[in-house]
């Protein structure tokens, strides 16, 4: 097993954790016992297992999942990801964790999230679409642009969106590119989805630093994964000036504390598939990388990467997660004890599904956008979410997890009572 994945093997899976995160904000928000009970479990969860023809002209069977968590607040909305790992119970916290990630930056989608257990690494082009047609197919009773709008997440990209949208349009007999976002731009994909997230954990951390009174051209920064997020976020936080000391992806880490040449790295990256044997730096174990000195920490792989048994070793002032889910309830306590400044998640990493809900309004009027504008909208967004959260943090003397959840559940609470219950 890769050592960044130890994690989760010692402490909760992302069920519990979500479970548990739950609990605190439903007890802070002292919620009613209807609406705690509506709100934990998701509304919909299908399974499908289905058979895709490989190239050795063998047959295998597949399974996948898509859960829609709540639609109060409108459409399911949420990433698929194809994994050897996933599991109904993990897309369950997945899809949980998107409904009060659209409802922290106020834009009006429930939360869902979809997996096939594959392992995308192993497979050639020809399998992948095939496997992604034949899931999108599986699941496109619970799929639409007025009801739930699947997108990119671990090991899917707008190729992928590109096959999803095409399968489904082609069952319907006309093209519907507002079922899917993080589309390739010549099917109605938006400017700027693709780093989006990576922008959003920008943003954020330009208006934690601003908050904390750090100059970010003087802070040392690490980011672990240089996938969609952790890639963009490194790239563009270099730009600004800042330093990046350690990056890695999910084999091996590189460390120079006199700052690394990220568009460097992303080249070697793209041409070896690795980052093992990058000249000019240090190799780090992901698992070392995690406790390099820093000022800023972007855990932006995967879930459970900051645990009970790391937290005390972690020498940061501010964690900014990327991905989703990388920090469990124990080492929240210690980060907290420890005075360490987070960005949960669902404020962070929120970039990504609000430049997917551009690309949707976009895909639904038939007029684009420029890259400006949705950048421009994009900071406004992030910028206005996080200062809600900090504020909500400093008016409740809550740390910042604690705040984005009270936050965003209160506002699906909303929804769900001026709805009412049917019938
Ligand atoms: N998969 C991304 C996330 O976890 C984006 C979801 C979306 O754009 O719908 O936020």
């Amino acid at each position: 097993m890769p050592d960044h994945q130890r994690g989760a093997q010692a402490e909760e899976s992302s069920y519990e954790v979500a479970q548990q995160q739950f609990n605190i904000v439903a007890d802070l928000l002292e919620l009613a016992p209807d609406v705690r009970e509506v709100l934990r479990y998701p509304k919909r969860e299908l399974i499908v297992h289905f058979p895709v023809k490989m190239d050795d002209g063998t047959v295998k069977m597949f399974t996948g999942f898509r859960v829609q968590h709540n639609i109060a607040r409108g459409p399911a909305k949420g990433g698929v990801r194809y994994h050897p790992d996933v599991t109904l119970e993990e897309v369950k916290a997945l899809a949980m964790w998107m409904t009060w990630k659209c409802a922290v930056v106020g834009i009006p989608y429930g939360g869902a999230k979809g997996g096939v257990i594959c392992d995308p690494k192993k497979m050639s082009v020809g399998e992948i679409e095939r496997l992604t047609r034949r899931y999108t197919s599986e699941i496109a009773l619970l799929i639409g642009p007025e009801s739930d709008i699947p997108a990119p997440d671990l090991n899917t990209s707008a190729r992928e969106m590109g096959w999803m949208m095409d399968t489904y349009s082609m069952q319907k007999g006309y093209s519907v590119p507002a079922v899917v976002t993080g589309k390739p731009l010549s099917i109605g994909g938006s400017e700027g989805r693709r780093e989006a997230t990576g922008r959003g954990v920008t943003f954020a951390i330009q208006e934690a630093a601003r908050h904390l009174n750090m100059d970010l051209l003087d802070s040392k920064i690490v980011v672990q994964g240089i996938g969609n997020v952790g890639g963009a976020a490194a790239d563009l936080l270099s730009r600004t000036g800042a330093k990046i000391v350690g990056l890695s992806d999910s084999k091996a880490g590189v460390f120079n504390s006199k700052g690394l040449n990220v568009a460097e790295i992303l080249r070697y990256k793209n041409e070896n598939g690795t980052l093992q044997g990058f000249p000019e730096a240090d190799a780090v174990t992901n698992a070392e990388l995690l406790e390099l000195p820093c000022d800023i920490l972007v855990p932006a792989a995967i879930q459970s990467q900051i645990t009970g048994e790391n937290a005390p070793c972690i020498k940061t002032k501010v964690v900014a997660e990327g991905a989703n889910g990388p920090t469990t309830p124990q080492a929240d306590d210690v980060l907290n004890d420890r005075g360490i400044f987070l960005i949960p998640d669902i404020l962070a990493n929120a970039g990504g599904v609000t430049v997917s809900y551009f690309e949707w309004v976009q895909d639904l009027q038939s007029l684009f956008w420029s890259e400006e504008e949705i950048n421009a909208r994009l900071e406004k967004i992030m910028t206005k979410a996080f200062r809600d959260v900090y504020n909500t943090a400093r008016e409740r003397k809550l740390d910042m997890r604690s705040a984005a959840n009270v936050l965003a559940v209160s506002r699906v609470v909303q929804a769900f009572r001026d709805r009412g219950i049917y019938p």
